[in-house]
């Protein structure tokens, strides 16, 4: 058994098929596992370039806590740190957390808070037309949803644009909710029976938590039950099935080598497998791939004197919508969430730049992308004087966009499943963009292939 990707996707299949008995190698082609997580202590700071928290969507989440022996090491969130900023005004103001906040806070205006209480009333749309999750927010709710909260709220999750992710894979659930309980509203508090059967957790209810040295705890920990089942530096550059196995070429540090596999789990990017040449055995064509969109995004995490920010930053963050004109998508105040993040006296802001908002921002160089940073924390949350920690990583290619017409993708990914038997596809890039998504998807794929050799 062989998985390609030593993400958390491809960790997760690993550990639960050598769990259950299946001889397994995992190959990835960096110097390390991980994939996007990575995190870096230093100097007294704990800085994430990836994933901050991880989101108890699932049952499955904690049990791969449990399982890897990690329950001693999880770190839940500070519970005064749950406030959330949008910013408005050019000034972050609270999201409201109960419904009498709802209805006195100065994020939306009357004509919002009273176009939020049409909502159960709105007709449902039932003509199953693909539509972006722009288009289903103004029909529900409103063009200063979108412009106010909406955008923002996309810009945190996917670093997209609102007005090409598609309503219907990117936000699953909302859709859902449209179409059973003809209501967003209504199917909230209606659905709740249902979530709570399945052990299920709404993305915005769910705990979030992390490691006390980050979330790479998870990945490394993981990582390492596999011993010398992980073959680091090894990239899989083709795959042919002239038979009933697979051979597998590999690009190592000492040159090209082989390997043979009755079955292939690909845990990687859409647009890596795109460059994977596969034949089962007349060679196929996976250049569609190639077109799902990663926009560049830069994780920027600075430490700045308790002092010398005017703001309290007690919360999870604040998320910025377009229309407010800003350089940065948003910021966790990740020493709020997590006190272990910033020496005494001092604190952690993990900024991100760039997405479908402002690709060209997101390649700037560390001496020119801090000052814009920098400013914009300056406005908002009233920093002055220098950074005393400061560590950036440019994500060329960050998330997958799941943009209107994405389902071309899912499809042919199933088509390829089976055009190529014993080839098997899981990741970020077919299941859900989150870290939780991630993990039920390479668990998922592990019970697939259990299921097939039981
Ligand atoms: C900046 C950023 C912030 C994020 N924030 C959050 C967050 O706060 N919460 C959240 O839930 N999610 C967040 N996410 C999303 C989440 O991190 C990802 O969905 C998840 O980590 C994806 O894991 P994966 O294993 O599917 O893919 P990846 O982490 O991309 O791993 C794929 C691995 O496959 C390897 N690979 C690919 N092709 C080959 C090949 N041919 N041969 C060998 N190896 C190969 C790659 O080198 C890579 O290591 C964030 C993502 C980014 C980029």
């Amino acid at each position: 058994m062989a998985i390609i990707g030593g993400g958390i996707t491809g960790l997760t299949a690993a550990f639960y098929l050598k769990r259950a008995g299946v001889p397994v190698t995992l190959y990835e082609s960096s110097p390390r596992v991980g994939g996007v997580i990575q995190s870096l202590r230093q100097d007294g700071y704990l800085a994430e370039f990836g994933p901050n928290t991880l989101l108890e969507t699932s049952p499955k989440i904690g049990q791969l806590v449990r399982d890897a022996g990690l329950s001693a090491r999880r770190l839940d969130p500070d519970p005064a740190a749950s406030a959330r900023y949008v910013v408005r005004y050019q000034r972050p103001i609270p999201m409201p957390a109960t419904q009498l906040g709802f209805f006195t806070t100065e994020l939306f205006s009357l004509r919002a808070k009273l176009a939020l209480l049409r909502e159960p009333f709105r007709p449902a749309r039932r003509d199953g037309v693909e539509e972006s999750i722009a288009q289903f927010v103004q029909r529900r709710l409103g063009q200063e949803f979108l412009d106010q909260a909406i955008d923002a709220l996309v810009a945190g999750i996917y670093a997209g644009d609102p007005h090409k992710l598609s309503l219907q894979h990117a936000f699953p659930k909302l859709a859902e909710l449209e179409a059973r309980y003809g209501s967003m509203i209504k199917g909230q508090i209606l659905g709740a029976r249902e979530r709570q059967r399945t052990g299920e957790v709404a993305k915005d209810r769910a705990p979030k938590f992390s490691f006390d040295e980050g979330l790479q705890v998870l990945t490394d920990t993981l990582g390492q039950t596999l011993g010398d089942s992980l073959r680091l530096n090894t990239a899989v550059t083709q795959l042919t099935r002239p038979g009933a196995a697979w051979n597998l070429d590999l690009q190592t540090p000492n040159g090209t080598a082989q390997a043979t596999h009755d079955t292939v789990v690909y845990a990687g990017t859409a647009y890596r497998l795109a460059e994977l040449k596969v034949a089962a055995p007349a060679p196929l064509d996976l250049s569609a791939f190639s077109e799902i969109r990663y926009p560049p995004v830069a994780s920027v995490v600075l430490g700045f004197r308790r002092s010398d920010v005017t703001h309290p930053c007690h919360g999870f963050g604040m998320l910025i919508p377009g229309v407010e004109g800003f350089n940065i998508l948003g910021a966790i105040f990740s020493s709020a969430l997590f006190p272990n993040r910033a020496p005494a006296g001092h604190l952690t802001l993990t900024i991100y730049v760039g997405g479908e908002r402002q690709p060209e921002l997101a390649a700037l160089p560390p001496e020119k992308l801090y000052p814009l940073v920098t400013a914009d924390l300056r406005r908002l949350l009233g920093v002055r004087g220098e950074p005393t920690f400061a560590h950036s990583v440019f994500w060329p290619r960050a998330i997958p966009q799941y943009n209107v017409g994405y389902g071309r993708f899912r499809a042919r990914m199933t088509e390829l499943e089976q055009q190529a038997p014993g080839l098997l596809l899981a990741g970020s890039y077919r299941d859900g963009v989150s870290l939780s998504d991630s993990i039920v998807s390479g668990g998922k794929v592990a019970e697939r292939i259990n299921a097939a050799v039981a």
